[in-house]
């Protein structure tokens, strides 16, 4: 790497002493909360090692061979200097409707009863705590070999600042060009600008390698066209989420010969969930932790080991008290459950079909359920910057994290669920509030970098972060 790229560490989650924390913490709370709701067997065996790696390895095929869309992801530079986009197969709502199908009948075929995850939840937990930690390292390995940024800041910023200085020529003097030219300039501009972000990930490497084990060494770790982070983000947490839910509930059913309404809620909230970001997978490659984080401990560990188990608190804790909730309390929660996921998916419908309509990359899925139609806005009202355009319209007129607070709201009533004797189901709501408080902080400030005054525009055309008129 030359010098003229090394930049001054500018440290993360409490740098190295943070990173320790959240790894020791992650771990602990974990099993404390695992231990409070009475698991005793940690230990895991041949089956729960295999069964967990079949899975991964199923879903891995699917994600292989089942038909999907391509999808371009971010744009990067070779090593001859050529510009080249990522290619995703977004696969996912084929791969979840295989996995309903082929989960079903390992169930009732009695090849593999789904109560069995429920029976070793403990051996399953630290089965996939293993396999977390050992991916870990070894991507991390990976990440340290592969280093394949040859391109510096400074002939980066050279280059915006040209490209800036000619779109402002031609506005001032107001020479008539097409549309498509300042099109082409806006677009090397924005392409630029991601240049420059994936450099700086990249040399977010700080010679500190338990801060970099922890916040990744690599952005895209690829097998072929099977992109390692995408796949563990969206086919591994959120299916096994599901797959635990399902085991609990029909555990519960299994037990006490019905199931309740409180496990019927929570089971609806996650199975939503889970279908959304299968049939949602399309947008997922401009996100935040596609675009910007790299594939290291934090993302394994939570992906693979931490939302699966963490998320699968509320239903394991109704199946052990065998929760119901009154008939009124049902209906209300339902209700906002609900409104919040209507708003949270069109708010991100909203913003990443925005984003892909101006790239000229948008899909229309028909065949994804549930649709909704205001979930793709016309000609929207925006920001228009140096390099791209900032949506203040549809949800986004309202707040400017307002997926951040209907995810919130579900988060809550995933906790509601399970009623009021305990604290452990609102353990996830007040982990998920701090994170999503810290993950905002840290958007904001790189979007203040990267859009300055326009973003200044934007908070004072959208003064609320979260809920209109409080904050
Ligand atoms: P966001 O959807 O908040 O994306 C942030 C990026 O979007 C910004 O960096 C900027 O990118 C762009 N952007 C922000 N505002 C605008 C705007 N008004 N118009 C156009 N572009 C804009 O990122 P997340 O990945 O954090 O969230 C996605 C969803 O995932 C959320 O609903 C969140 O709740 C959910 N989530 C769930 C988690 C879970 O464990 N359940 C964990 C984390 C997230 P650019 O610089 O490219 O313009």
């Amino acid at each position: 790497m030359s010098n003229e790229t090394k930049k001054t560490p500018d440290y993360e989650f409490g740098g190295s002493a943070g990173s320790i924390g959240i790894m020791l913490f992650s771990h602990v709370v974990l099993y404390f909360l695992y231990y409070l709701l009475g698991v005793e067997n940690w230990t895991p065996n041949v089956f729960t090692i295999t069964t967990y790696a079949a899975f991964v390895f199923a879903e891995a095929v699917f994600a292989y061979i089942l038909p999907g869309v391509w999808m371009q992801g971010l744009t990067l530079t070779n090593n001859s200097g050529e510009k080249y986009n990522l290619k995703y197969l977004c696969n996912g709502l084929c791969s979840w409707y295989c996995t309903l199908v082929m989960l079903t009948f390992l169930h009732f075929f009695g090849y593999f009863d789904l109560c069995w995850i429920t029976d070793n939840i403990g051996r399953y937990m630290t089965t996939s705590i293993i396999y977390a930690n050992i991916c870990s390292v070894m991507i991390y390995i990976w990440g340290l070999i592969v280093d394949d940024s040859k391109i510096s800041e400074q002939k980066i910023l050279n280059k915006i600042d040209h490209l800036n200085g000619v779109l402002k020529n031609l506005r001032t003097f107001e020479v008539e060009i097409p549309q498509s030219e300042t099109e082409i300039i806006q677009n090397d501009i924005e392409f630029l600008y991601r240049e420059l972000d994936t450099l700086h990930r990249k040399n977010t490497l700080t010679e500190n390698h338990l801060y970099d084990f922890f916040m990744g060494s690599i952005l895209n770790p690829r097998i072929g066209i099977l992109d390692l982070k995408m796949f563990a983000e969206i086919r591994i947490s959120w299916m096994l989420l599901f797959l635990i839910t399902t085991a609990n509930m029909l555990k519960q059913y299994q037990e006490y010969g019905y199931i309740s309404n409180s496990m019927f809620l929570i089971w609806i909230a996650q199975t939503l969930y889970t279908n959304a970001c299968m049939k949602g997978e399309e947008c997922i490659p401009t996100t935040w932790d596609i675009f910007h984080e790299k594939f290291g401990w934090m993302l394994i560990f939570w992906n693979l080991s931490g939302v699966p188990f963490l998320y699968a608190v509320q239903s394991y804790y109704i199946y052990t008290y065998n929760i119901s909730l009154s008939h009124v309390n049902f209906y209300i929660l339902f209700c906002v459950l609900e409104i919040a996921y209507y708003i949270w998916d069109t708010a991100n419908s909203q913003k990443n079909r925005f984003r892909m309509q101006r790239r000229g990359t948008l899909v229309k899925r028909p065949w994804a359920f549930p649709q909704f139609s205001i979930g793709t806005l016309e000609n929207p009202k925006t920001i228009r910057t140096d390099s791209t355009e900032i949506l203040i319209d549809g949800w986004w007129a309202v707040a400017r994290k307002i997926h951040y607070t209907a995810d919130l709201t579900m988060a809550l009533v995933w906790g509601l669920s399970c009623g009021f004797e305990s604290f452990i189901p609102y353990f996830y709501f007040c982990f998920f509030l701090t994170h999503l408080l810290h993950r905002a902080w840290r958007d904001d400030k790189r979007c203040r970098q990267k859009y300055k005054e326009y973003w200044v525009q934007y908070c004072d055309r959208v003064p609320y972060v979260f809920i209109p008129y409080v904050y």
